[in-house]
């Protein structure tokens, strides 16, 4: 969940369900809207964790792996399920 639990479960769909009940489009039947506002918050969590994927990915001094992790060492963290386990210190 690169971001956490705000952009993805949390705070930012609530609000994005929120607003949309708040504001329905009329033209929409029950279900047609609650399909479209449920899209709709999935699109900008979806947008948001990319975005923020990419500002812990860019910098040069940081890479992101994704998979488990745990200490190897003081001063290392061995990575599994990363396609292929990585160390990294
Ligand atoms: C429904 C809901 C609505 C909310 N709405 C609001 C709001 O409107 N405004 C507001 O201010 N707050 C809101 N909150 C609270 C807000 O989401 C949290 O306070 C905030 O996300 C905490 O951020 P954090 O960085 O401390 O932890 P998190 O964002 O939870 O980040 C922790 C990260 O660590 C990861 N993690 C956990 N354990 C491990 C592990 N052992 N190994 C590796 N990774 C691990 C998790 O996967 C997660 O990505 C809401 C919470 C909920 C549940």
């Amino acid at each position: 969940m690169y971001g956490g639990t705000c952009i993805t479960i949390a705070c930012v769909p609530t609000k994005a369900l929120v607003y949309q009940a708040e504001h329905p489009d009329r033209r929409l039947g029950e279900a047609a809207w609650f399909e479209q506002a449920a899209a709709k918050k999935t699109a900008l969590a979806e947008a948001m964790r990319a975005r923020n994927f990419e500002m812990f990915d860019s910098p040069e001094t940081s890479t992101v792996i994704t998979g488990r992790a745990r200490f190897a060492g003081p001063h290392t963290l061995l990575v599994t399920d990363a396609g292929a386990d990585r160390a990294a210190g």
